[in-house]
């Protein structure tokens, strides 16, 4: 069958004289950084950017066929803009609505990709998970479209970026919101229906490029999408100190680039925090450190291979509390792995003068009351710890170093329960 796929990718490409998208794109798809990493301040067109940067080295290549996914929302505030960008450039865009991260979406994005040849499917290229087995299946057929443009936040950029993936397509990645790190990394978290939801091996970006004035907004959850991205980023700190444990341990090889890439984010930002400007929220300085190290930590990740430079003990946390809760989760990703992050630093024995001061200035939880504003419950956060060592364990940081007592009791102190 892979030899089969093959050739007919062979046919159809070189008959077609340009990529068609069969099963190998001419550009290679599986980049191990994005191409593109761009942050702007009100970008005039993304497919002129795009076509200045590859036109350099691949100056045949032309992306006539876009598939730009967009929710209703994003739709409005980037993807007509987009769309029109797109057309001005001579291509023929198309876009397509998704409501959630549902794999749902992900599907019925196929139905409208292949022309034909659908029922081909070559094995997952990227392994590491049952899921990925399950899910990540290559999708052969002749394809309506030779480049995915994900445009919005998290959902959006995952159903994007996994549909890219499936469909063996390149990616660009177009954030508006920098609540996690998710926008720029190799993965895609989708709700898998009676699986749950699950993070899934996808491709890095080809692009990845954010304009700041799509990320700034003044709707109710602007500042809560912020601080989350400041949370998943801050979070960095403990996962290093758990994958530098597991070096100590033997159990996993400590890569100190990628360690610094997924932290040196996280220290500037502790510095913009310990003297933060006025309008935080709205600084240009700020919102561009903040994206800039959100890609370095995806970067880190791809680089690494793995998610092991941004995911530690807090993570494992988030995957174990977001189940407990029949993934009915209330507090954002980047919330809770923040809280996680505060007492596993706590666990390690590590001075939290600094990630405290820089909690308190963002309004990540520093206390009982941050964490019900969040909407994390107390007994959920117990339960969850414990629950927490059944998630990756193959995975070694301060949970399977110091035991579940010593994370309730770092707990404990970092977010004393209110007497009575
Ligand atoms: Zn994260």
């Amino acid at each position: 069958m892979k030899l089969l796929n093959k050739l007919i990718d062979q046919c159809v490409n070189r008959a077609s004289g340009a990529y068609k998208g069969y099963l190998s794109p001419k550009i290679p798809k599986q980049f191990t950084i994005p191409l593109i990493e761009e942050v702007g301040h009100g970008i005039d067109s993304i497919p002129a950017l795009l076509h200045k940067r590859l036109h350099r080295d691949m100056p045949r290549l032309r992306f006539n066929t876009p598939l730009v996914i967009c929710d209703a929302i994003t739709r409005e505030i980037a993807g007509k803009k987009l769309l029109k960008q797109l057309e001005q450039s001579g291509a023929r865009p198309r876009a397509h609505i998704i409501a959630s991260n549902s794999y749902a979406e992900v599907e019925q994005i196929f139905e409208l990709a292949l022309k034909r040849l659908a029922q081909l499917e070559s094995p997952c290229a990227i392994s590491s998970t049952p899921f990925d087995q399950k899910y990540g299946a290559i999708k052969c057929g002749e394809k309506r479209f030779d480049i995915v443009y994900g445009v919005g936040g998290g959902s959006v950029i995952d159903v994007a970026k996994y549909t890219a993936y499936k469909l063996n397509l390149p990616f660009v990645s177009v954030p508006t919101s920098l609540a996690n790190d998710g926008f720029a990394s190799p993965f895609a978290v989708l709700n898998l229906g009676s699986d749950g939801t699950m993070t899934l091996s996808a491709n890095t970006p080809l692009a990845v490029i954010v304009d700041i004035e799509l990320i700034k907004s003044d709707d109710s959850g602007y500042q809560r999408r912020i601080r989350s991205g400041v949370g998943d980023l801050l979070s960095n700190l403990t996962a290093v100190l758990d994958w530098k444990l597991a070096d100590l341990r033997g159990k996993e090889r400590f890569e100190s680039y990628s360690a610094y890439l997924a932290t040196c984010g996280a220290r500037l930002v502790i510095k913009e925090l310990l003297a933060p400007r006025e309008d935080l929220f709205y600084s240009a300085q700020f919102l561009e450190i903040l994206a800039c190290s959100l890609m370095a930590s995806a970067e880190a990740m791809s680089r690494y291979g793995s998610s092991r430079p941004a995911s530690g003990f807090e993570h494992k946390l988030y995957h174990a509390y977001n189940e407990l809760t029949g993934f009915k989760l209330r507090a954002t990703h980047g919330e809770l792995v923040a809280v996680g992050s505060l007492f596993s630093c706590r666990a390690h024995g590590q001075n939290l003068d600094d990630l405290t001061k820089a909690f308190r200035t963002i309004g990540l939880p520093i206390d009982e009351a941050g964490l019900q504003e969040c909407g994390i419950e107390r007994e959920i956060l117990i339960a969850a710890v414990a629950a927490a060592r059944e998630v990756k364990p193959g995975r070694y940081t301060i949970l399977e170093e110091g035991g579940v007592e010593k994370l309730l009791t770092a707990l404990s102190e970092i977010y004393p329960a209110k007497p009575g």
